[in-house]
Parts: C-alpha cells; structure tokens; sequence
C-alpha cells in the first residue's frame, strides 16, 4: 500500500477576504479550509490501495461511485468554483467579443438571459448540489443541475463555471437567501478563466 496522499488543498490565488462583500473571509476560511480540506482528507484516505490512487481526479469521478464518487467530486467541484473568482479590480468584461461570449448569446439570447436562467436553475435546485454552464463536444453550451457531489464530466461535458447551492456556501452571509447570493457572484466571476476553460 502506497503512503503517497495523492490530493491536496488547493491554493487560493487571492486572499481570504479578497471576494468581500459577494463572500466573506469567514465564508472563505471555512468553505475552503474545513469543508474542501476535510474532502481531500476523506478521499486520499478512500483511495489508498485501491485502483483510484494512481487515477486522475476526474477520472475518479467519471469512473466511481459512494463514498469516492462523493469526495472526489467535491473536490473537482470545489477546486473548479475557487478557482473561477477574482477581486474585482481583475475581473474581465463578459461582454468583450470571444468565442465564449458568442457562444452565450448563440445559446441562450443574451447574456442576461444566460445569467437569469442559471440564477433561477441555482434557486430552484432542491436541496444540496451545484448549477453549471457546461459544453459539449462541438461547444454548445448547456446549463445543469447537479445534486449533491455532481458534476457534468459524468454526462460527458465540459465543466465550465459553476455556483454551489450547498447551504455551507452561504448560509454565513446570506442565512437562507440562495437568491441573493447567486446574484452577487457574478461581481466575482473571472471571466478569463471560464473563457480559458471553454477553449481548452
Ligand atoms: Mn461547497
């Protein structure tokens, strides 16, 4: 049995308070050092020994089920939110003309339209999961519902921005307005990222 821990915690490119006021520093601290911490710690535990240590993350996810499909996942998911946002100052202009940006008003009107219709998939998601714009294979874009650990790969999409509807992703700052939080998200989205993301 290897001891090499496969997965660690993501660092963050900006500091904890740097997503104020659409996240807190607390929401940050916690979201990202305990809840994303405790599923590394759950699956490199999960996975010693087993056909999964030596997979890739999104392999394990595409490939598992239970208590691995549920912490890679998680980890997947997370380290795909975390790494989306950016303080203000460097966020990009959605609306600069790119494929990305094309490919929004191709497929859902405007890009108001785009970001009424995944604020409402995030507010109508029952219970825990995540709400994703994803493409497929010829770069048309799609929004879906995930509950719980879920995540596009599974469908064969390609994960591209995501908003986390698990209570733990708000309930600091925003007690039980999912609504209100989604909305300002969008003051942290780094829309190079997701742009980079869709042209990979
Ligand atoms: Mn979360």
């Amino acid at each position: 049995m290897s001891s090499i821990l496969l997965f660690s915690l993501i660092a963050l490119p900006y500091a904890p308070d740097a997503l104020e006021p659409a996240i807190s520093k607390e929401t940050v601290e916690y979201h990202h050092g305990k809840h994303l911490q405790t599923y590394v710690d759950n699956l490199n535990k999960l996975i010693a020994g087993t056909e999964y240590e030596s997979m890739p993350l999104e392999q394990i996810v595409a490939s598992s089920q239970g208590a691995i499909f549920n912490n890679a996942g998680q980890i997947l998911n997370h380290n795909l939110y975390f790494l989306q946002f950016a303080p203000n100052p460097l966020n990009a202009n959605p609306l600069i003309p790119n494929p990305l940006a094309q490919a929004i008003i191709r497929d859902f009107g405007s890009f108001e339209a785009f970001q009424a219709e995944f604020e409402q998939k995030g507010v109508s998601l029952f219970g825990s999961g995540w709400v994703w714009l994803a493409a497929d294979k010829d770069g048309r874009l799609v929004i879906t519902q995930e509950p719980n650990a879920g995540n596009p790969v599974t469908k064969g999409l390609k994960p591209l921005l995501t908003m986390d509807v698990w209570e733990h992703a708000y309930y600091i700052d925003y007690r039980n307005r999912r609504a209100a939080h989604l909305h300002a998200l969008w003051q942290i989205i780094n829309w190079s990222e997701i742009e980079r993301r869709y042209a990979e």
